[in-house]
């Protein structure tokens, strides 16, 4: 009878312990069969990516939830696994099917391909944010699996069109299916562990709970059109130039967030000088486009009567676009020149750290990273999380791995990647965390 009760609950023991090899392989299988799925942006097609998602849940018994948002196959998906305490709201785990398009000529593989190479899983959307769609679709299977039931619901919500602002995606879902979403918390892409990013050989892992906010401008200039034989001095490319030049003389005010304050405290006082720390402390403008000239191909013996070019802007959270556009104005300071604002502003103040799934999450990283500093995290990219946090509900950016600047620079970018090791323990922190109670 001893012997019985001994081996039933080393069964029970080992039905409650993941066989972690097996999870991981079919996790690192999973993600390469979505990666070859393009889900490009637009146009957001995102029935192949959903239909992907509904079987494995169906695999393990559990139903999704398929919204049509659009008329072009843009789907957005809900699955929950049912918590214990009714009386606790959900933790929504939140990713995107959609990816931004690909210059395929500047990969050296099919970015469709999920191709594994040098210890990495290539292709469009392993970084932003296919890998981590699949870490936390893996970590509820396998909750499901092996009969584990968190401690409140899990809620796990793929949206359609995270990459063109969420209209069809978060804002859709909120606007339709508002009851779905109803949470006390929500995890997303954002924050992340690095050794090289904020200070050279430091490890620190940020929890996003703030982005800027965008201000796009459009720079708008006016002239006369002439032959191009004979200068003149109301060309509409000279004026936009001067006044792009003046925009961007300085650089914008801003002061401290008390963000980025958390972020210099966990990297002993000073963050290293880079793109993103450079970002995250100031408002910034970026010249990303411009367009001009007559006729397709453009002539080159014309002077055009308009020329325009479109400025990324990015605000800190706090200040205010009204008074930065106007100072732009103020700074060019030519009638022949319009500045217009192209985006809807969105002041989103920063999330609160100081809540219970703060503290699990920094457990958690501090569980398989000991040696990690943990920080709440300013982005200086825009993710879907406002979209919560502006309802007051704790939304964080968790990206459960330690990248290097070169792989995050794949985001948006070409050879997009990230490393298998990092894939497989930030699956384990995934896990971990919903299986805790907070
Ligand atoms: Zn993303």
């Amino acid at each position: 009878m001893r012997l019985l009760l001994i081996v039933i609950s080393s069964m029970l023991v080992a039905a409650q312990e993941p066989d972690w090899k097996a999870v991981d392989a079919e996790a690192l299988h999973l993600l390469q069969r979505y990666l070859r799925i393009p889900s490009t942006n637009p146009p957001a097609d995102t029935r192949a990516a959903a239909e992907l998602f509904r079987a494995e849940l169906a695999k393990v018994g559990l139903e999704a939830k398929l919204f049509a948002a659009g008329p072009n196959g843009q789907i957005n998906l809900i699955a929950r696994l049912p918590g214990r305490d009714k009386t606790k709201k959900p933790l929504v785990l939140m990713n995107h099917f959609d990816v931004v398009p690909v210059d395929r000529a500047a990969w050296s593989m099919d970015p469709f391909g999920g191709i594994i190479k040098d210890g990495s899983i290539w292709g469009r959307g392993a970084l932003d944010m296919k890998g981590i769609g699949v870490m936390q679709l893996m970590a509820v299977i396998t909750m499901k699996k092996y009969g584990i039931v968190p401690d409140r619901d899990i809620v796990l919500f793929a949206t359609c069109d995270e990459e063109s602002g969420g209209d069809l995606g978060v804002r859709w879902m909120l606007k339709n299916h508002a009851a779905e979403l109803d949470a006390e918390y929500v995890l997303d892409e954002g924050g992340f562990g690095t050794r090289d990013v904020l200070q050279k050989g430091k490890l620190i892992f940020g929890i996003s709970v703030a982005e800027k906010q965008p201000a796009w401008l459009r720079i708008r200039a006016k002239g006369t059109a002439a032959h191009g034989s004979q200068p003149i001095p109301d060309n509409a490319n000279m004026t936009l130039l001067r006044a792009i030049e003046k925009a961007m003389a300085a650089p914008p005010s801003g002061k401290q967030h008390p963000v980025i304050a958390q972020m210099l405290a966990a990297a002993g006082g000073e963050m290293d000088s880079n793109k993103f720390t450079d970002a995250i402390q100031k408002n910034t403008l970026t010249l990303t486009t411009l367009k001009s000239g007559v006729g397709d191909p453009v002539k080159v013996n014309v002077i055009p009567s308009t020329a325009e070019a479109t400025l990324d802007c990015r605000l800190l959270p706090g200040v205010n676009a009204e008074e930065f556009i106007s100072e732009m104005r103020a700074r060019i300071n030519d009638p022949r020149v319009t500045v217009e604002l192209i985006t809807t502003i969105d002041d989103t103040p920063a999330t609160s750290f100081t809540t219970p799934l703060f503290e699990t999450l920094r457990r958690v990283i501090k569980q398989h990273h000991p040696t990690a500093e943990v920080t709440p995290m300013m982005v200086p990219y825009g993710t879907d999380s406002p979209k919560f946090r502006r309802k007051g509900l704790p939304a964080y950016g968790f990206t459960p791995m330690i990248l290097t600047a070169p792989v995050l620079a794949t985001m948006h970018s070409d050879e997009e990647r990230i490393p298998i090791d990092q894939f497989q323990i930030g699956l384990r922190m995934m896990f971990d965390v919903i299986k805790s109670v907070f």
